[in-house]
């Protein structure tokens, strides 16, 4: 029997409707969406149109602002690199004109922390902010690192390890009086909590299929229309689709799907979320009922809902998944896994080396139930308690 999967925030599977509405792209309606003269051509593109409706209605933009990509790794470069490069150039009179300074946060995903560490390499200035015990930015640290040069602002919308949400809103608004540009990665917020890149003052957002229920390797890059014209330069040259900012021929059953799963959030994100929520709140109070010093990271309050992240005192976590065979959780990031080192993110938040590989982070979704929580709880609290007598088997 496969073990029971509780690390949502890795990847989630398609949800079955997602699928049935991708499948006859990949067979009947196989059409090029850029083949302008004949019936394939047209149903793939008003596939493509309805799909790019729903990501936009999910976040409250407008489908012109949808960019569609490989998913939230190609979206923050594109948006990343490609306001930096813009510099100067078309983006001469818009927000941040000539800015050569970025500001992120230091619990960012690789994919915006790398690339500000390029931007260092060209030269450009980038502040790394830090954030609290509870994984929180502190405003008044981000309104001190904004300067006149400062063109590009990058705070991700909920962490991947401890699922801490930030202050978007007031992120947004701080950002925008500054005039400078606001991207945030919402990967793992999207779908989960709302998101609306108008009350957030959210300019650029980068989002993925695979974790909401969509297909891997399908994502979108959210790129606000204002005047005059956010320029971004593209990062993929060829063909000119996307208006120009992402060439090559679209991921047709891919998209359709990226805009089913988008639909479905938007519908039942509500409820689900509060499910959820009750559900970690449930995993969270049984193991403290069984175990002693347990140790939740980051904020309880300012959390996805579907997120636990703990550490459990005097154990190790490597020790502790290979004793839990019967759970798939993950230590750390999945992202960053086969890495010793401790965690970027739990580094962050003071937490100590020991501390941090005494950690476990159980992920929720839409398939779990309160039977499988029950089980979990009976099955780490044993394997815990088992661990911290020095017991060899469990
Ligand atoms: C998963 C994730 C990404 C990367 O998404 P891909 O689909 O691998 O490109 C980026 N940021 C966060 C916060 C994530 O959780």
């Amino acid at each position: 029997m496969k073990p029971l999967y509780l690390d949502y925030h890795a990847t989630t599977p398609v949800d079955p409707r997602v699928l049935a509405d991708m499948l006859p792209f990949f067979t009947e309606q196989f059409g090029n969406p850029h083949s302008k003269q004949h019936a394939w051509g047209w149903e793939a593109r008003d596939a493509v149109d309805r799909a790019r409706a729903q990501v936009a209605a999910l976040i409250n933009a407008s489908p012109s602002e949808v960019v569609f990509t490989s998913g939230a790794t190609e979206s923050s470069n594109l948006a990343l690199r490609g306001a930096m490069d813009a510099r100067g150039g078309l983006a001469r009179r818009s927000l941040g004109e000539g800015g050569n300074h970025v500001i992120t946060v230091a619990t960012e995903h690789k994919s915006v922390l790398d690339v500000c560490r390029g931007f260092e390499q060209q030269g450009c200035a980038v502040t790394v902010i830090g954030v609290g015990r509870d994984g929180l930015i502190d405003l008044e640290a981000l309104r001190a690192a904004l300067t006149p040069r400062t063109r590009l602002v990058s705070v991700m919308a909920a962490n991947n390890e401890i699922g801490t949400l930030q202050p978007i809103a007031a992120v947004g608004a701080i950002v925008r009086a500054h005039g400078a540009l606001f991207h945030t990665d919402a990967a793992q917020a999207i779908g989960k909590v709302p998101i609306d890149v108008r009350a957030m003052s959210i300019d650029l957002l980068s989002l993925t299929g695979h974790k909401f229920y969509g297909p891997k390797g399908c994502g979108a890059l959210f790129v606000r229309r204002m005047k005059p014209k956010l320029a971004l330069t593209p990062q993929v040259a060829g063909g000119g689709q996307e208006n120009g900012l992402r060439s090559g021929t679209l991921n047709v059953p891919g998209i359709v799907g990226l805009g089913r799963a988008a639909e479905i959030c938007r519908l039942e994100m509500a409820e689900e979320s509060a499910r959820l929520a009750s559900l970690r709140d449930r995993l969270l109070d049984g193991l403290r009922a069984r175990l002693s010093d347990v140790r939740v990271n980051g904020s309880l309050e300012h959390r996805l809902p579907h997120n636990l992240h703990v550490s459990f005192d005097g154990i190790e976590g490597e020790a502790l998944l290979m004793a839990l065979g019967d759970l798939a959780v993950s230590t750390g990031s999945a992202c960053a896994s086969g890495s010793q080192a401790v965690s970027h993110v739990m580094a962050a938040i003071g937490a100590t080396s020991d501390h941090a590989s005494a950690s476990i982070r159980f992920g929720l979704g839409r398939t779990t139930a309160g039977d499988e929580i029950d089980f979990a709880i009976d099955r780490v609290a044993t394997v815990v308690s088992a661990l911290r007598k020095g017991a060899v088997s469990v």
